[in-house]
C-alpha cells in the first residue's frame, strides 16, 4: 500500500507551508523528515524548528498511482485546499464569521 500525505508547517518557511510527498509507511517517512534524511525541504523546515504536522490524504495499492496523485497535487500548488489543518482553520474561520454576523442581525 502507497500513501499520498501532506505536512503541514506550523509556520511558513519562505513561501512553503507544505511538504506533500507518498510513503509506503507515513510513521517511517516523517521520522525521515524529522531527523534530515527526508528531502531538501524538510530538513530546511527541520531545522528552523518550525512545528510540522502530517496528514495520510489516500491510500493506493499501486505505487504509480500513487506517484501520479502526487504529481497532480503538487501541480495544483493549492495544498490549502487539500490540507485538511487549512481546511479545518477556513472552516473555524467561516463559522466565526457567520456568527459574527447572526450576532449583529440579533
Ligand atoms: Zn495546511
Amino acid at each position: 500500500m502507497w500513501y499520498v500525505y501532506v505536512i503541514h508547517f506550523g509556520s511558513p518557511y519562505k513561501h512553503a507551508k507544505h511538504y506533500t510527498g507518498i510513503a509506503k509507511n507515513p510513521k517511517e517517512r516523517l521520522k525521515e523528515h524529522l531527523t534530515g534524511s527526508g528531502s531538501r525541504l524538510m530538513d530546511a523546515v527541520r531545522k528552523t524548528a518550525i512545528p510540522v504536522v502530517m496528514y495520510v490524504l489516500q491510500e493506493f495499492d499501486d505505487f504509480h498511482e500513487a506517484h501520479l496523485r502526487e504529481k497532480q497535487l503538487k501541480a495544483w500548488k493549492k495544498a490549502s485546499q487539500y490540507c485538511p489543518m487549512c481546511k479545518h482553520a477556513t472552516r473555524q474561520q467561516y463559522l466565526r464569521k457567520l456568527t459574527l454576523q447572526l450576532e449583529k442581525a440579533a
